[in-house]
């Protein structure tokens, strides 16, 4: 074995005579590290994952305000006209089974998302492993990455979702009357559900009940008709996985009323979000957010402009 001399001498050796890569003009690499995140909750194991982020502009996105207020906010928290909104899926180890909650977008969102496959697997996991999909709700950006190259990304996972949700959006009439954003929002549906329809993979839960034994669910409707976070409880540790009950970590916190284009019902996803920040103030648990800056976990308490988000301490 060397001794402690020998190695910092090598080391030392090599620091000299080292070619000057240092001074050497290197291009940009513009890339991040894998994008997963990994805490407990008791004993199960979350790990947060990113599919990436896609530049939005909030402002002109958010209702019940100006674009002006909006935009004069965003700056003030030092945000941009485009806003980069993160897209964020977990999957949960509970030990007993590997669930994955929301599949991220796919191919359907552009080259800056649909990183979460590539992301399970930097994360150490395969996506033969995952036995469980739960959907907080039917968005493509949440289900567009059930399905890769035509074929099922995740071959031997059931797919569950609120039993609203589902026939909301697998309803032939409803895609029939939708009309705009909406209507691409249910084509894009029965690409990536029917297929785990077909090949009987695919589950509803109740309203409130729990999607896969060791989670739970709350109907937080609205933005979806059947939108509901997922919850995990272990050992006296809490985390709630809101889904889309906030687009961005700003501006629907000081003013919970702000709603936005994609709530398909906005008076009622604005009541459902006073009700989960509420919930997660009393609680004062963990919450995790598909749109809040990767990992998009962290806590919720008042503050004098109504509500504050404290991202998790890194660690
Ligand atoms: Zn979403």
């Amino acid at each position: 074995m060397p001794s402690r001399r020998s190695i910092l001498k090598s080391a030392l050796a090599g620091l000299f005579f080292a070619p000057s890569i240092v001074f050497a003009k290197a291009p940009f690499a513009d890339l991040q590290a894998p994008g997963f995140y990994r805490l407990k909750i008791g004993s199960v194991e979350v790990t947060a994952l990113s599919d990436g982020t896609i530049s939005l502009p909030l402002a002109r996105l958010y209702t019940n305000t100006s674009e002006q207020h909006a935009q004069g906010a965003l700056n003030d928290a030092f945000l941009p006209e485009l806003v980069p909104t993160s897209v964020n899926a977990f999957l949960v180890n509970t030990g007993e089974r590997l669930v994955l909650i929301d599949a991220g977008t796919g191919t359907y969102l552009g080259p800056s998302l649909g990183k979460l496959a590539s992301n399970i697997e930097a994360s150490g996991y395969k996506l033969d492993d995952i036995d469980d999909v739960v959907l907080t709700h039917i968005h493509t950006d949440h289900s567009g990455g059930l399905m890769s190259n035509g074929k099922r990304t995740f071959p031997n996972a059931t797919l569950r979702v609120n039993e609203r949700e589902a026939k909301f959006w697998l309803s032939a009439a409803n895609a029939k009357a939708a009309t705009g954003m909406v209507k691409q929002h249910f084509g894009e549906a029965d690409q990536c559900v029917t297929p785990y329809v077909e090949a009987r993979k695919f589950e509803t839960f109740a309203d409130n009940a729990a999607p896969v034994q060791g989670l739970g669910s709350i109907l937080y409707g609205g933005h979806t008709p059947g939108h509901s976070a997922i919850t995990l409880e272990s050992e006296g540790e809490k985390i709630v996985f809101w889904g889309d009950i906030t687009h961005g970590d700003i501006l629907q916190f000081d003013e919970p009323g702000v709603a936005i284009e994609f709530d398909i019902d906005q008076k009622a996803a604005v009541a459902a979000r006073d009700t989960a920040f509420m919930q997660a103030v009393e609680g004062k648990y963990l919450v995790a957010g598909a749109h809040i800056a990767f990992p998009g976990i962290g806590h919720v308490r008042k503050d004098s402009t109504n509500f504050d988000w404290l991202p998790i301490n890194y660690g």
